[in-house]
């Protein structure tokens, strides 16, 4: 048995950090409401969220 189990969430390790920080290149998002579409083309640290249209655009998978 885990003894850890009341345990919340773990403590985030820098690379965790670093990866949930991360802004990868050809991640794109796009709006639902006119069709807008953004992509990142130069990766960075950060926060991403783009807003178009009063909304938030929605996370689609780089387009094939
Ligand atoms: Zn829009």
């Amino acid at each position: 048995m885990n003894s850890n189990d009341n345990f919340p969430e773990p403590e985030w390790t820098v690379e965790e950090w670093t990866e949930a920080w991360t802004i990868r290149v050809g991640k794109a998002y796009a709006c639902l409401v006119c069709g807008n579409m953004v992509m990142v083309t130069k990766g960075g640290v950060g926060v991403m969220e783009p807003r178009c249209c009063d909304k938030e655009m929605e996370e689609v998978e780089r387009p094939v």
